[in-house]
């Protein structure tokens, strides 16, 4: 019999007889009680039924690792499959993905399923489970996949689309039913014992509108039964903190059929909040040395072909404006709108687009004027709108819309600036997060990957510009990664991930090192040599955009702002109508104070009243009864309920005005009782 030598996870090697599989090895590591899914063999992820036949290293891939998880999600999709076509012989599996919280299968003639239907999908999926069916990997050919799909138009377009002339690829069989996969997959459904169906939504094939709708079924799965607990929990609690519930119930936006998909009308309540982020983040950009400029919505085709947003990115962007004059013109020539399209496209007629960047307005305004190396860095700042075409299945919310402002500003700077700048940059976001209370975030830094031929600009240039990247991001003692490959084909750039406090990572914006605007638009100062000398441009805008970072603020907080960014700070509310002058002067001092007030001093019991007032969420409710009308004080009421009783007005108005000016994360007048 012959021998191979496995490396194993210590570094220590082991002498097996060949021909034995991954699976029996993970075993003889990790013991029969392990919770691995598939092995790791040479790096690469293989079956447990993987057969081994010369020397390699081996370790086992835990269900609690991220490739574990991966592993689970992409199996349970295939439990979920084999469930469905057992309960509804009709239905056709078309893809099933492994996704970031679980996995969904998309069915086409699965009409008419409902969330309700779930429950006896998911009865079956736990049936299969128990069953310990055992995985099966098999290799077949190009014609034998032609006959196992052969009612399954979607499979067999995959199969048309993926493989190469004459190449098979493999199955995943468990039990009568098959999968087209590459695997790898657990080697028995026992794994998939902790599995929850959690909602149903329609998808189109291919995600492309013009073909099929079909039916996606979202699920859950995790590798015990605590952790699935943890995460239905987590979800549970992310429910509760969706902006979009949260958005309708604080009255904060609202989104209108009649106005359009993804346009945000953001209501007084919301705007308040908006408008209190834009002036502290514009604080910080003045002191920052940044210039406030504003520019208009639209601007002319020429400028985009200039900066090359148009024709090339057409598919993300709402179609041009034609000039009134041409408009009817060519309506009277009998024009269609498909050789309309094909001469602006072509430049033959001038057009406007709504824009969908600010840059190269801002860029106009850099070359407005002569510029000298004195002037650099330039900083514009705009809290400007823009608009792109998101599919309609793609928009949610506030955090995927078709219009929305940036916290944009364009620096434009000389190459030695770079570094300086984009630390510049890192720290405002520092300030802002740190008020915001989210101190869990991380940047990274995107690289160019090794096929440097994609990218424009000189190899030195780019170096200089990711060592910049690199510095700022290491001298700031935050969380930081390279990423190579993920630059921009015209520079390096930083992404900001927020984490929030149930656990869940936003991307927000990011600052991007350009070299290639500048060139296009031939941007130039003059230099101390005298000569004329091209800037770099930095786009930065960290936030993203005012309506994505409201909406994952409102989720942070589930809905519970600060003093200083609560839409109302305080509601006044009076006992019985003896104290309705009372009322109205406190809510008149608070009023000019310039805190933001409620006052109701109507005829419902307290009781009633703090149970309207609370769904708003302002920071604190003042009770105002005869003893407070009489001695001139307070009684505060926190969010929670705890009161704090007796306290005269003016401390009071000090000790607020205190906490909102500070800008303190959690509104703390009440000591907890706790
Ligand atoms: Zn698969
Ligand atoms: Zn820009």
């Amino acid at each position: 019999m012959s021998m191979i030598s496995v490396t194993l996870p210590d570094g220590s090697t082991n002498e097996y007889a060949a021909g034995i599989t991954a699976g029996e090895i993970v075993i003889d590591i990790e013991g029969q009680k392990h919770d691995c899914v598939a092995a790791m063999v040479d790096g690469s992820e293989k079956d447990f039924s993987a057969i081994l036949e010369s020397d390699c290293s081996v370790e086992g891939i835990s269900g609690f690792t991220d490739d574990g998880i991966h592993i689970l999600r992409h199996s349970a999709a295939h439990l979920l499959a084999q469930a469905v076509t057992l309960i509804y012989p009709d239905a056709k599996p078309t893809i099933g993905p492994a996704i970031e919280r679980g996995f969904y299968y998309d069915f086409a003639d699965l009409d008419d399923f409902g969330e309700s239907d779930l429950k006896a999908v998911q009865k079956k999926m736990h049936e299969l489970a128990r069953r310990n069916v055992t995985v099966e990997r098999v290799e077949c050919s190009e014609d034998e996949l032609g006959e196992m799909f052969a009612d399954n138009p979607y499979k067999m377009e995959i199969i048309k689309d993926k493989l190469e002339d004459g190449h098979g690829s493999t199955i995943y069989r468990q039990g009568d039913w098959y999968d087209l996969c590459l695997g790898p997959h657990v080697h028995s459904t026992s794994k998939l014992m902790h599995v929850r169906l959690t909602s149903v939504s329609s998808a189109f094939w291919r995600g492309d509108q013009s073909r099929e709708q079909l039916t996606r079924i979202y699920g859950i799965v995790e590798p015990t039964k605590e952790s699935l607990k943890s995460t239905m929990s987590a979800i549970e609690e992310a429910k509760k903190r969706d902006h979009r519930k949260l958005g309708k119930d604080l009255q904060l936006f609202h989104v209108d059929e009649e106005v359009g998909q993804g346009l945000i009308l953001w209501t007084p309540r919301g705007a308040t909040i908006r408008t209190c982020l834009q002036n502290f983040i514009s604080e910080h950009l003045t002191r920052q040395g940044y210039q406030q400029v504003y520019t208009p919505h639209i601007g002319k085709l020429d400028l985009y072909r200039t900066s090359g947003h148009f024709p090339y990115y057409q598919d993300s962007q709402y179609p041009p404006l034609v000039e009134k004059d041409m408009m009817i013109k060519l309506a009277n020539e009998g024009c269609t709108c498909g050789e309309l399209a094909n001469m602006m496209t072509a430049g033959d007629i001038e057009g406007y687009m709504l824009k969908p960047m600010n840059c190269p307005h801002h860029i106009k305004i850099y070359s407005s004027q002569a510029r000298s190396y004195r002037d650099l860095p330039l900083r514009f700042a705009e809290f400007g709108t823009v608009y792109r075409w998101e599919q309609s299945g793609e928009i949610s919310g506030m955090t995927r819309v078709r219009g929305f402002t940036q916290d944009d500003a364009h620096l434009f700077v000389t190459e030695n600036q770079i570094a300086g700048e984009v630390l510049g940059c890192i720290e405002l976001v520092q300030v802002i997060f740190e008020a915001l209370g989210m101190d869990d975030y991380r940047v990274r830094v995107g690289l160019r990957d090794s096929d440097s031929s994609k990218y424009v600009g000189e190899s030195e240039k780019w170096e200089l510009a990711e060592d910049a990247c690199r510095a700022a991001a290491s001298s700031l003692g935050i969380n930081w990664s390279e990423e190579p490959g993920e630059a921009a084909f015209y520079g390096p750039k930083i992404d900001f991930v927020v984490k929030d406090v149930i656990g869940r990572e936003w991307q927000l914006g990011t600052v991007q090192v350009d070299y290639n605007l500048p060139e296009r638009f031939d941007l130039q100062y003059k230099g101390s040599d005298g000569e004329m000398h091209r800037p770099v441009m930095i786009h930065r805008a960290p936030f993203g955009s005012m309506e994505r970072f409201c909406g994952v603020l409102i989720e942070h907080f589930a809905g519970k702002f600060p003093t200083w960014l609560a839409p109302t700070q305080i509601h006044v509310l009076t006992i019985s109508e003896k104290q309705v002058q009372y009322g109205q002067d406190i809510a008149a001092k608070l009023k000019s104070a310039g805190v933001r007030v409620e006052l109701d001093d109507g005829d419902h019991t307290i009781g009633k009243k703090i149970r309207m007032h609370r769904k708003f969420q302002p920071a604190y409710m003042l009770i105002l009864g005869d003893d407070e009308t009489t001695n001139n004080t307070v009684s505060i009421r926190a969010r929670n309920g705890d009161q704090r009783a007796g306290i005269d007005f003016e401390t009071f108005l000090d000790e607020l005005l205190g906490e909102i000016n500070s800008k303190v994360a959690v509104p703390s007048l009440v000591p907890s009782e706790e």
